[in-house]
This record gives C-alpha cells, sequence and structure tokens, in this order.
C-alpha cells in the first residue's frame, strides 16, 4: 500500500505529442479551486479513499454506463465531431476498460499478471431525459470554458442531463477558455455536490477523439474516465505520493520513460502502460491494474455513480428495452389433437405455454425442432408450429423458448410417423332375391354382405352391427373377406390399430 497523502486535486491535463508539466499545474489548479470552494466535496473525498470499499456490483457483473456527449461547434482544430466517431470513442474506451485493446497481450512481463480487466461498456443513450428518442449526441454552437471549475456552472448546468443516469461529456476545442486549443481533457472525481448539481463530467478536446488522432492518444480518453471513476493520476504527488491503489507502482511525475521501460523513484520499476500514467499516451497505453479496477468498482457504488448502471437506469435511457431478467422461462407443449401416432402426410400442430416464473414478460422467441433440426422460429405470442412435412419415422418434437437474458427452456414430444394407410377396400352388398320358401311359392327377400377385399398389410379388424353383432377378424392379403347372411341396420369396421373406422346403414 503506498503511503498515505493528503489529497489535492485531480487532474488530466495531456498535451498531444509532447506532455508537458506546465499545462498539468494548470488542471490542478482547477481542481484545486474547486475543492477549495466546495469543501464538504473535498471532506466526502476523503473518507472515500481512506476506507475498504465494499460494494455492489451489477447480477452478472457487467457493468453498462449510457453516455450523452454535448458537442460546442463545427471544427475542433480542423477536425469534425459525427456521431460515428463518438460510437467508435465509446467502443475503443470499452476495449480499453475489458482489456480486449489490440495490444493488450503485449503488456511488459513485469505487469502481465496484475492486468485487471473491467467489464463495463459505454454506450450512446438512446432515449433523452425526457423519455424521447435520442442518438446521445447533442449539438450546440462553439463554446469554451466547460474545463474549468467555476465560472461556467451555470452554463453547464443549463445543458446537462440528469447526471445520475447520464455520464455527461462535453466536447469543446479551447476547454479553458484560454486561447489554447491542444489540451485534451479534464475529468472530476465523483462527488454528491457535483452529481446533485448536474455537474458532474468529462471535457474533451474533439481533436483528440478516436480516428481524430492517433490510436494510442485516443485512449486518453479512457484516461478521463478513468478520473470519472475515481483513479488518480499513477505519479500523483510524485515520489512521496499515492494513488490510493496497491498494485500501481510508484512514479515521479517526470515521464521522462515515455514508452522505454524504466524505473523511478530509486527502484520503482514504473508501469508505463497504465492508462493512468502519461508515458503511455506517447504509443504505449496498454492496462489498468487489478487494484485500480477495484477501486473504480467501489466508486460505482458511490452515491454519486450507483445509479448509472442500475437496471432501471438502463432502460429509463433505452439503452436496454427489457428488464434483465435472471430466471430461466418455462415453457410446457400441447399438442390439441393428440397426435401422437400419425400417419404420412398427416400434420401435428403444436402450442406452447411460455411463462416466466418472476412473471418478466421478455421472452424473445420460441424456436421449434424436429430431431434438433430447426423448422420455425415464432416471435409472437401463442408460441406455435404446425409439422406438415414429417417423414416416416420416430420423431421427437422440440420447442425451445428464449427470453431476452438469452436463458432458455426446453420442452418436447415424441411422435411415430406411420406409412401412408390403406383403409381396406370394402363393399357394402345389398341384394333382392326371389327364392321359393316352402318350395311352391316366390316369395322377395333382401340380403346384406359386406366383401372386405385383399390388402398389401394385414390389420385386426373389428365389425360391430345391430342386436349386438360383433366379429374379430384378420384381414388378409391374398383372401377377400365376406360376411354374409347380415340384418339391416348399421355395421361399422373398425381397425383399432390404426384408430380408423368407417360405419354404413343397409
Ligand atoms: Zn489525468
Amino acid at each position: 500500500m503506498k503511503k498515505f497523502v493528503q489529497i489535492c486535486l485531480i487532474c488530466s491535463c495531456l498535451i498531444p505529442g509532447i506532455l508537458v508539466a506546465q499545462k498539468v499545474c494548470k488542471a490542478d489548479k482547477e481542481n484545486r479551486a474547486f475543492f477549495k470552494s466546495h469543501p464538504h466535496a473535498h471532506i466526502e473525498h476523503q473518507r472515500i479513499n481512506s476506507k475498504t470499499p465494499h460494494f455492489e456490483e451489477p447480477p452478472n457483473g457487467e457493468y453498462i454506463i449510457p453516455v450523452v456527449f454535448h458537442v460546442y461547434g463545427t471544427y475542433f482544430n480542423g477536425k469534425s465531431v459525427t456521431l460515428a466517431l463518438l460510437e467508435e470513442t465509446l467502443a475503443e474506451a470499452t476495449k480499453d476498460f475489458q482489456g480486449l485493446n489490440d495490444d493488450y497481450n503485449s503488456v511488459d512481463p513485469a505487469f502481465q499478471s496484475l492486468r485487471g480487466n473491467f467489464k463495463i461498456s459505454f454506450k450512446l443513450a438512446q432515449l433523452d431525459p425526457n423519455g424521447n428518442p435520442t442518438n446521445g449526441m447533442v449539438t450546440y454552437a462553439a463554446k469554451s470554458g466547460y474545463g474549468n471549475s467555476t465560472g461556467y456552472d451555470n452554463q453547464i448546468k443549463a445543458d446537462a442531463w440528469d447526471n445520475s443516469k447520464y455520464l455527461n461529456v462535453y466536447i469543446q476545442n479551447d476547454l479553458y477558455d484560454d486561447g489554447t486549443t491542444n489540451n485534451s481533457g479534464i475529468a472530476w472525481y465523483p462527488n454528491t455536490w457535483m452529481t446533485n448539481n448536474n455537474l458532474a463530467r468529462i471535457v474533451y478536446n474533439g481533436a483528440y477523439l478516436a480516428s481524430n488522432t492517433n490510436k494510442e492518444f485516443a485512449s486518453t480518453f479512457t484516461h478521463e474516465i478513468g478520473h470519472y471513476l475515481n483513479l488518480y493520476h499513477t505519479f500523483f504527488d510524485g515520489c512521496s505520493g499515492t494513488d490510493f491503489v496497491e498494485d500501481t507502482p510508484r512514479e515521479d511525475g517526470a515521464h521522462s520513460l515515455n514508452c522505454n521501460p524504466g524505473t523511478n523513484c530509486g527502484d520503482s520499476y514504473v508501469n508505463i502502460e497504465n492508462y493512468m500514467g502519461y508515458n503511455g499516451a506517447r504509443g504505449c497505453y496498454k492496462m489498468f491494474t487489478q487494484g485500480q479496477v477495484t477501486r473504480m468498482k467501489a466508486a460505482l457504488d458511490l452515491p454519486s455513480r450507483n445509479s448509472l448502471w442500475k437496471e432501471t437506469n438502463l432502460i429509463a435511457t433505452g439503452i436496454i428495452t427489457h428488464a434483465i431478467d435472471p430466471v430461466a422461462p418455462t415453457i410446457e407443449i400441447t399438442n390439441p389433437n393428440n397426435n401422437y401416432t400419425v400417419e404420412e402426410g398427416q400434420s401435428v400442430e403444436l402450442i406452447t405455454v411460455v411463462s416466466d416464473q418472476n412473471g418478466i414478460d421478455d421472452i424473445a422467441k420460441v424456436a421449434f425442432f424436429d430431431n434438433d433440426q430447426l423448422q420455425y422460429t415464432d416471435t409472437s405470442t401463442p408460441y406455435r408450429y404446425t409439422y406438415s412435412q414429417l417423414e416416416v419415422g420416430s420423431h421427437q418434437l422440440k420447442a425451445v423458448a428464449t427470453d431476452n437474458a438469452d436463458l432458455t427452456a426446453t420442452a418436447s414430444i415424441h411422435v411415430e410417423v406411420l406409412a401412408a394407410i390403406q383403409f381396406p377396400s370394402i363393399h357394402w352388398i345389398r341384394t333382392t332375391q326371389r327364392y321359393r320358401e316352402d318350395g311352391s311359392e316366390f316369395y322377395n327377400r333382401e340380403l346384406y354382405r359386406i366383401e372386405i377385399e385383399p390388402q398389401e398389410k394385414t390389420y385386426d379388424i373389428v365389425i360391430k352391427g345391430p342386436n349386438s353383432y360383433s366379429r374379430n377378424l384378420k384381414t388378409s392379403s391374398t383372401q377377400t373377406i365376406v360376411l354374409e347372411d347380415l340384418k339391416a341396420g348399421t355395421y361399422t369396421i373398425i381397425i383399432p390399430s390404426i384408430e380408423k373406422k368407417i360405419s354404413k346403414s343397409f
């Protein structure tokens, strides 16, 4: 642990190309002025630095921060600021924080085990404070000076979006309204007074956003977010100072190593690649330490920051459209026609009953499979599908419900499809015969007969008729079955194995 030093203030004033100490001091002056004029904020900040952090994290461990850019003017040292550039800025900063920057694996071996990955992403707001759609970029006429700690508060408040909901970034060219247009950025540590007064902010030079400058120097934006999340410079107060992070080596504050490995303050091997130093701005910004990530997480649980990443705020700012549901859905399948054994060509309709155990209706879709082959995806309730082309054989018909948190539930049924069945060909025969009953007189008599013709397959069949007539027979592939001497009435021929029957009345 580094030695505790009376904190002074923060600054984050980098000059591209050559880092000039005098400019750093100007930023210090502005920050010192803030604490001097707001002693309660200073006391709050000292208390934060002296306590062991215990903090609440998002349920899934991933923070998302809604961002609004207020852009003043059109040209920034000849560069313009577009929405695409702002998207690129946040995407690159997110990579830096998550250890996805392309030079992450080339970190000095002495510091590789100290690298800290922070699952945090920064996204442009999609809803403004009134709930109206936005792209997260608000444009204004050119203006300067929002890097000053005093003197511009009323203007800043007038333009600010609710600090408890948005990280407000002000893009200007002359940050201190002093005619200098090569200061890169500045941010203030978390404190409730600034947040409650809508003055919490990063102020940044549009000339040094993303591809408006070189890739390494663009990570100065990452550096400013570090300040916004309570990180000090790694060289704060030089060899006798501290940044309140245990695993960052001491630096003398001269930034003379640039990107050449070396020591400061005696034998302190400097983490020149750290985003919170100045050396890395020369082309080797690559990492935060684990201690810095812990300090930033603790900052995100402070009253001045802890509403930003909450789920309710992500919905309010349009970053997400549904509540993040930690509970998987449930699904049941109904087969309304009880078609579990069907004939080739016969369809099977499945209707699902999908619900969410915690009552949040955030089911995104239900996908229907036939033996693990996707057939159809239904995205609107009631989620259903009719299988109409099932081939002969065994089928597992499966439905998979997915909610907006990508949690799934699965249900399946088994269906057997039989080859097309020819119902036996049946002839119902009614004839009138004249015959002599006693050998002397002729009478007319009705005769009834059923002939069941040979079939390819043999079936057990049941024949029901009037007066409790009942016979069990087996069809034959070679022989016609003839039932004679039947009474008038209704006969039903049933093939139980395929649940088919046919009736006729004589
Ligand atoms: Zn800084």
